[in-house]
């Protein structure tokens, strides 16, 4: 699969940056049957062009199944925008079919999910992209220079452009110790880069799409402490402004969210700010103090 989707992304990259967002989302665990689907996928008759009032994200009653399995019963919150919110929850509990649903990955079986009012099920997936960045760990690299990698958040983008994003992102640190600065081959799939790294090109190309909405999934494994603070540096520059809707995996970004739900099996268990859900008891302040207790302050 994951060769595959480098074939696909590398013919179509220079043409499509969508597409190569979405390969980004796929990288994980979507088939790449459904990656040919979602350009065919259906909309509604007379569709009009996607005009959003803002871009709040609101999953209302959302249902969905992969398959036969029902994964998310009755998701019912919203992302609004200039907010960071914040999904957590144990391993299986739903997160990243939630991110996916966000972006029309799938669609909701039950329920709707909206943009600004809208039902992401009329608009085109393509159309709708436009509006989001993705950033990722296990972002999708070209075997091309760091410079056209980064270009990918917008084509069209002047060099200038690319090394301002990728200053504001912290990439020029370790950019200029390659051997070509930023026209040094990244090697396949970044290879030579570290976790951290590769997590601040994606940012640098999302700060250059500069997109209203963020899909962001946070490292799992633990970067070291240098990087993670470049990463928070970059990070922090991206998502001011932003409807941010994250995995969280930290308890720094779920401490510092505005709003965070906490999904257990595919249900809502809890959602509120940080301080209520503290209050609150339950699976979230279980969490916490789980987290608390291990030296890796990381969440599933
Ligand atoms: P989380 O991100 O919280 O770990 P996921 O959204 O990845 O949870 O998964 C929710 C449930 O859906 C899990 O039971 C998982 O096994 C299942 N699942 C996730 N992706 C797929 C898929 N592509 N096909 C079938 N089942 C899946
Ligand atoms: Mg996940």
């Amino acid at each position: 699969l994951f060769l595959f989707l480098l074939v696909i992304t590398r013919i179509y990259a220079p043409f499509d940056q969508s597409l190569a967002l979405i390969a980004e989302m796929f990288v994980s665990q979507v088939s790449a049957d459904r990656m040919m689907e979602i350009q065919d996928m259906p909309v509604a008759e007379g569709a009009a062009a996607f005009q959003p009032n803002g871009h709040d994200i609101v999953f209302e009653h959302v249902e969905f199944a992969y398959d036969e399995k029902k994964v998310l019963h009755d998701v019912c919150f919203t992302a609004k925008e200039g907010e960071v919110t914040a999904l957590v929850g144990p391993s299986g509990s739903g997160k990243s079919t939630c991110a996916r649903l966000a972006a029309r990955l799938w669609d909701a079986a039950e329920g709707a999910v909206k943009v600004g009012g809208v039902d992401i099920a009329t608009v085109e997936p393509e159309v709708l992209l436009t509006d989001y960045s993705m950033v990722f760990q296990d972002v999708v690299l070209f075997d091309d220079t760091v410079l056209e990698n980064i270009r990918l958040g917008r084509r069209g983008a002047t060099d200038k452009e690319v090394l301002a994003a990728a200053r504001a992102a912290n990439c020029d640190e370790f950019v200029r110790k390659m051997p070509n600065g930023y026209h040094t081959p990244i090697g396949e799939n970044g290879a030579r880069l570290s976790g951290g790294e590769r997590q601040r090109i994606s940012i640098a190309r999302a700060l250059l799409k500069d997109a209203p909405i963020v899909l962001l999934d946070e490292a799992t494994a633990s970067l070291d402490v240098e990087n993670e603070t470049r990463v928070q540096g970059a990070l922090s520059r991206l998502l001011a402004g932003k409807t941010v809707l994250v995995i969280a995996h930290r308890m720094r970004t779920v401490a510092g969210a505005d709003h965070i739900v906490v999904l257990e099996n595919g249900r809502v268990a809890q959602q509120g700010s940080p301080a209520q859900l503290m209050a609150e008891g339950g699976l979230y302040r279980r969490m916490v103090e789980l987290q608390q207790e291990s030296a890796q302050w990381r969440l599933a």
